[in-house]
């Protein structure tokens, strides 16, 4: 596998030779991340993975500083899965001095995740499409676990025409029912066994249900989401960690 750092670098990709797929994301791989990993290497000749935290979608009160961060784990957990090419920038080489143009999904980016972090989606959304742009895949994967991120993403490519393909990956979970995350790290196991009243409550794929069984707990929302498909998502706070999930909501039978 190899480590490239610089955009020329990442655009200078063997792509004549058959097809590339494309993973973002910010590193701290689990079985989450290796899922995508495995998608694309499916189904693609080459496989990128970028490996950016991307300050553009943190809040000014968020964990950008805390973020886990272990490069040389992360290298060695994306070659063992198949990935060809690690993107790991630096922050400067994607917003150098002078950066001023955002990508702003409106209504999307607007509701549940973005009301509660504003301009979350607009720092997802504009390195999506920087990704999308220097490394020019056929095909990008991205975690059901972020719901709203996948309806961001279509989106922004139906409504900016790009000749991209975007897959979706089932969200993984712990055994015990957690969804994977690198800020799972974060939780004491006091406070991880708290969490689980998460997905507990999702799993009733009822409003009210869910509504109940998160009662007492610190929810920023839980809400069905008209996305494609719909779906009932939750976002919690257990001590410092902010948690977000959701579950497929079944079709009405016809
Ligand atoms: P992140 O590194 O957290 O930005 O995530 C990178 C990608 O992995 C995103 O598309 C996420 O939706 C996806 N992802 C994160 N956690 C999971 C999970 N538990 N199952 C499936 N995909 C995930």
């Amino acid at each position: 596998m190899k480590i490239v750092r610089t955009i020329a670098d990442a655009s200078g990709l063997p792509t004549c030779d058959g097809t590339v797929g494309l993973v973002p994301t910010m590193g701290a791989f689990h079985e989450g991340h290796l899922a995508l990993f495995r998608a694309a290497r499916a189904e693609n000749d080459v496989v990128v993975a970028s490996l950016f935290v991307n300050p553009a979608q943190f809040g000014a009160n968020e964990d950008l500083a805390a973020y886990p961060r272990d490069e040389e784990r992360d290298a060695a957990v994306a070659a063992e899965a198949g990935v060809d090419v690690l993107f790991a920038p630096g922050a400067d080489e994607l917003y150098p001095p002078g950066f001023q143009t955002w990508v702003e999904v409106e209504e999307l980016g607007s509701r549940l995740e973005g009301e509660h972090r504003p301009g979350h989606f607009r720092g997802v959304a504009t390195i999506c499409l920087k990704l999308f742009n220097i490394v020019r895949p056929d095909r990008a994967y991205f975690g059901q676990k972020d719901a709203q991120q996948v309806a961001v993403v279509k989106r922004m490519v139906r409504d900016l025409d790009l000749d991209l393909g975007i897959r979706v990956v089932p969200t993984v979970r712990d055994a015990d029912g957690l969804a994977l995350s690198s800020r799972n790290a974060y939780l004491s196991p006091k406070e991880r066994e708290r969490a689980l009243a998460l997905p507990r409550a999702l799993a009733t794929k009822d409003l009210a249900q869910a509504r109940a069984r998160l009662n007492g707990l610190d929810v920023d929302y839980v809400e069905v989401a008209d996305f494609e498909p719909s779906v009932l998502a939750a976002a919690v706070r257990v001590g410092k960690t902010r948690l977000i999930d959701n579950v497929i909501l079944d079709k009405e039978p016809a």
